[in-house]
């Protein structure tokens, strides 16, 4: 889609550091990270929100979620099961619309670890 700057990121017009792609997906470092990683899994099909969603689209965000974790453990913020708690782990996050403080109008999940990975604003 014209003038949607994940479109033009998936289309390889805009550098990204991209850390994962398959025929679906495309992950890259987000630009103003809120933790020590931060990345974005994005869809490569421009869908503006979650909310635009529907059964045809289970397949593609099972994808997202069931990736989420293995590239969180590449990128050194895995979750590690222990006695309790464990240890590690990180916040995955799909901000939609204004309430939701979504920006960048074409879905794409917010993977954010570390140790203090929550800001409060994200
Ligand atoms: P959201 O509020 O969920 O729409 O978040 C959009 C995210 O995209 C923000 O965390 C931005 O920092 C990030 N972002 C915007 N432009 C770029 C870019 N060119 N490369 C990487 N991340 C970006
Ligand atoms: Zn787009």
């Amino acid at each position: 889609m014209d003038n949607c700057i994940f479109c033009k990121i998936a289309a390889k017009e805009i550098p990204s550091k991209t850390i994962y792609e398959d025929d679906d997906l495309i992950v890259f470092h987000d630009i103003n990270p809120a933790a020590p990683v931060h990345f974005l899994l994005v869809t490569k099909q421009h869908i503006p929100t979650l909310a635009d969603c529907h059964g045809e689209h289970a397949a593609l965000l099972g994808k997202m979620l069931l990736l989420a974790p293995k590239l969180a453990e590449e990128q050194g913020c895995g979750y590690i099961a222990g006695e309790g708690k464990g240890s590690g782990g990180f916040k995955t996050l799909v901000n939609t619309g204004p309430n939701g403080g979504q920006e960048v109008y074409h879905l794409h999940m917010h993977v954010i670890g570390g140790p203090h990975p929550w800001r409060g604003q994200r």
